[in-house]
């Protein structure tokens, strides 16, 4: 296989917890993320989905150096991002840009949409010579299906779904190979959605674009992504291409997003069984011993409170997955495999359960 373009290996982020604001005692961790391992293929979609909470964005933030890891490695054509500095730093943000998810509160008003998608050259001036940036940014705004001449807007003027295609064309401008997007379609209607989503595949073709696109619903991420990490507390507990995903999950937590999902064929959805979660998300403050979705879970049993369960193929699917085509952080893996990769077991009364969908 060829190198991955991006290759994350036990990324770590801890908040530390205080007694007081200043000068306060640590007291504990937030363990926002929690040692995340993925590789990103050039030209691939990765999606990662998750209840929100579970670190999504932290991992986003990360990839994009906003932030600091506590730990792990993030190498982008095999160099360690987290350990540059300086000119070496800037060199390799250029080429990772981040989309935002809330093309209302990410546009600063006052400014107009040249001024906005063109500030990344005033950061990078290498990047485009200065008599050049206004053609440039013209040709951005025609890119993302814009009209040119609204060059001198400001973002009111411009709906929800054209405002995120300014927010696509501010992340283009540097002509980046890896785009991080997170939660880039949540805030914008679902006719509009798909239409954004559509426009980001284009764009990928035509660029070359690698993409990590993150949301909270395994449906948006279904249509653009060619491999899917789901997260649950800071930890990534399934992976794999999106057909093993989402036609054989075999860790519950997938199963139980999964049932969630809409489904638009009426028989389909008569014969689907939705599963309830038990409770709510630990904090990640306190997070439970061994598996830590363990207490929520309804296949869980005493080994689950002992052994922290590695991300791995299961035995059974060895032979027939191809490296890296899913991997499952469950113990009983194997049994969903046996189990013919998709029923869920029901789970006992009181402790969450099955119910029709
Ligand atoms: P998601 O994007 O999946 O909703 P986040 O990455 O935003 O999740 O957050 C993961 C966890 O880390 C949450 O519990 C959140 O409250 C916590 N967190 C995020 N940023 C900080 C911070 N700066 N300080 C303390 N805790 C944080």
């Amino acid at each position: 296989m060829a190198e991955p373009i991006l290759r994350v290996r036990g990324l770590v982020k801890h908040y530390p917890l205080t007694t007081g604001v200043l000068f306060g005692k640590q007291v504990g961790a937030v363990r926002a993320v929690d040692g995340v391992d993925f590789d990103l293929a050039r030209g691939e979609t990765l999606g990662i989905v998750g209840e929100s909470g579970c670190g999504k964005s932290t991992v986003a933030r990360m990839l994009v150096s906003l932030e600091k890891p506590t730990a792990g490695e993030i190498r982008y054509k095999g160099e360690d991002v987290t350990r540059l500095s300086g000119r070496a730093l800037k060199a390799v943000r250029r080429n990772i840009q981040m989309v935002f998810q809330d093309p209302y509160t990410s546009l600063n008003p006052r400014m107009t949409v040249g001024d906005i998608i063109g500030e990344a050259y005033d950061i990078h001036p290498e990047a485009a010579p200065k008599g050049d940036r206004r053609r440039r940014v013209r040709e951005l705004l025609d890119v993302v299906g814009l009209n040119p001449e609204y060059v001198n807007r400001y973002p009111h003027q411009f709906s929800g779904g054209q405002r995120q295609r300014i927010g696509i064309a501010r992340g283009l401008a540097l002509r980046p190979e890896i785009i991080v997007a997170d939660e880039p379609v949540s805030a914008l209607d679902v006719s509009v959605q798909a239409q954004v989503i559509n426009l980001m595949g284009r764009l990928q073709d035509e660029f070359g674009l690698s993409y990590v696109f993150i949301a909270h619903d395994l449906s948006i991420v279904r249509h653009i992504s060619d491999r899917v990490a789901v997260m649950y507390l800071g930890r990534i507990v399934e992976t794999g291409t999106d057909t093993e995903i989402y036609d054989h999950p075999t860790h519950p937590y997938t199963q139980a997003l999964l049932s969630a999902v809409p489904v638009p064929d009426p028989e389909a959805r008569e014969h689907r069984e939705r599963i309830i979660l038990a409770g709510d998300v630990p904090s990640p403050a306190n997070v439970p011993s061994g598996c830590r979705f363990r207490t929520r879970c309804w296949k869980a049993r005493e080994r689950c409170a002992r052994e922290v369960p590695v991300l791995a193929v299961p035995e059974a699917l060895r032979h027939t997955a191809g490296p890296a085509a899913h991997d499952s952080a469950c113990h009983f893996a194997q049994e969903a495999v046996a189990a013919g990769r998709s029923a869920p077991q029901v789970a006992p009364s009181g402790e969450g359960g099955t119910v029709p969908g």
